[in-house]
């Protein structure tokens, strides 16, 4: 047998196994074998990773693109490819008919993507529940995002309508009927964050910490609660975005036990950045950054399962953006390219979480959940050869002009990040080597799942 790829002397991080030494074959863009170190296989390419990890895949389930500019499908996936993530997961939000401008948009986005892709879809009006089943059997699309804070005249400007808990109730009895679906929640009670927002701006307040103190933890909690119950009423599975405090982590040792289950994330910044961070208006999101008992209450839950996956909530905009006071300025920033680093530095490096267990939250679990799996999330025969190399030492100075994308600044700016992918392999091919993008835009393929 003569495969097109051999990888050499690696360490093969698998979930739930743990670490391996091993050569991998590839052929046909699939994974063909594993073998132990030295087995020779005649191959058209041979990558030599000694003392480097191979990880499954990266994948960033939470990426919003199409905010940033017209072609975030080319920019973003290539900041994608040299942060090691070679499948994102983004968030497409429109106020028409999806079965109008889907196919269209998906056309668009197979034109410019580095790396593979596929969409949750937002839905902001009644038309929207009423198409659920062509989205999920004409489209391939099973994860549907539900944005609690939108309300009233909150989202009338991006189109959203009537999304109270009567549009909640009725979109998770739809997304129900279909049992590998889910709802992603944005749980946030805006309605006493109006009032709160109006108070402090009354007083003439401003800064991260009012942003924060504008959007306290028990909005979150109160609506992550009423989601999980309308959820277990309908029997719809949730997906709990970007948790930020402890006390949701508290809240979902219990009721992640509920069927049907109940599953959640977080995103790197509520693991690295506190309301307190000397940032100003560039750490401005939703939902706001907490406080140091927070962060470290994240990183116990993602260690012990509490949560499932971390992610990034990339949002591709320019630093000009960031101007202005905290209420002006825009919410959100970059993440993807330096997900992985993150995690490898601040978890692994800094806190001990096992490699294994990044591959689960970055790799695995999103797959899996996103039905992706086993196509990707997995080092194993017959899947994908979505590949991330690590090395696991390297020590690099975050540069926001280094990163790819078409924001110009990062949260990690000047940071010294320990672990970085030194190489990104999507369904064989090379994407990026050395920090270099090697692929071209168009390889990556939208993903139906
Ligand atoms: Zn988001």
């Amino acid at each position: 047998m003569k495969v097109d790829t051999i990888l050499t002397n690696g360490q093969l991080v698998l979930p739930h196994q743990g670490v391996v030494p091993g050569n991998l074959l590839v052929n046909g863009g699939k994974i063909v074998g594993i073998c132990a170190p030295g087995c020779t296989v005649p191959a058209a390419h041979r990558i030599d990773v000694e003392g480097k990890y191979i990880f499954p895949g990266i994948i960033d389930a939470h990426t919003h693109y199409g905010l940033g500019s017209a072609d975030d499908f080319l920019t973003e996936t290539r900041s994608a490819a040299l942060g090691g993530v070679t499948t994102v997961l983004t968030f497409y939000q429109n106020a028409r008919r999806y079965s109008e401008v889907f196919p269209e948009e998906k056309r668009r986005a197979e034109e410019k993507a580095h790396v593979d892709f596929s969409y949750h879809l937002c839905l902001m009006k009644d038309e929207h529940l009423d198409e659920i089943p062509r989205y999920v059997e004409n489209f391939g699309i099973s994860s549907f995002k539900f944005f609690m804070h939108f309300r009233g005249d909150e989202g009338k400007y991006m189109g959203i309508e009537g999304t109270d808990d009567g549009f909640l109730y009725d979109g998770l009895k739809a997304i129900a009927e279909y049992p590998r679906a889910k709802a992603v929640i944005h749980a946030e009670n805006i309605e006493i964050g109006w009032r709160l927002r109006d108070r402090l701006k009354a007083e003439g307040k401003d800064g991260l910490e009012v942003w924060t103190a504008s959007k306290p933890d028990f909005l979150e909690v109160e609506s992550l609660r009423r989601a999980c119950y309308l959820a277990k009423i309908t029997g719809c599975t949730l997906y709990l975005a970007h948790m930020t405090a402890a006390e949701s982590c508290a809240e979902l040792r219990v009721l992640r036990k509920q069927i049907p289950p109940v599953y959640a994330e977080t995103c790197t910044h509520y693991l690295t950045h506190t309301a307190e961070s000397p940032v100003g208006n560039i750490g401005k999101v939703n939902p706001p950054l907490r406080y140091p008992r927070d962060l470290e209450e994240l990183w116990t839950a993602v260690q012990e399962g509490t949560l499932d996956v971390i992610s990034t909530d990339h949002v591709p905009r320019k630093f000009q953006t960031k101007r202005g006071n905290i209420w002006e300025c825009s919410a959100g920033f970059p993440g993807t390219a330096t997900l992985l680093p993150v995690v490898l530095s601040e978890g692994y490096h800094k806190r001990g979480l096992s490699l294994m267990r990044i591959a689960e939250l970055l790799s695995e679990n999103p797959a899996r959940l996103f039905n992706l799996y086993p196509r990707k999330g997995s080092l194993t025969v017959g899947c994908d050869a979505d590949l991330t190399i690590v090395d696991i030492d390297r020590v690099r100075e975050v540069r926001a002009g280094e990163l790819g994308s078409y924001s110009d600044y990062s949260l990690y700016d000047g940071w010294k990040l320990t672990g970085w992918p030194v190489l990104t392999m999507v369904r064989g091919e090379v994407v990026m080597d050395s920090g270099e993008v090697t692929g071209t835009a168009g390889y990556g393929q939208f993903i139906p799942r």
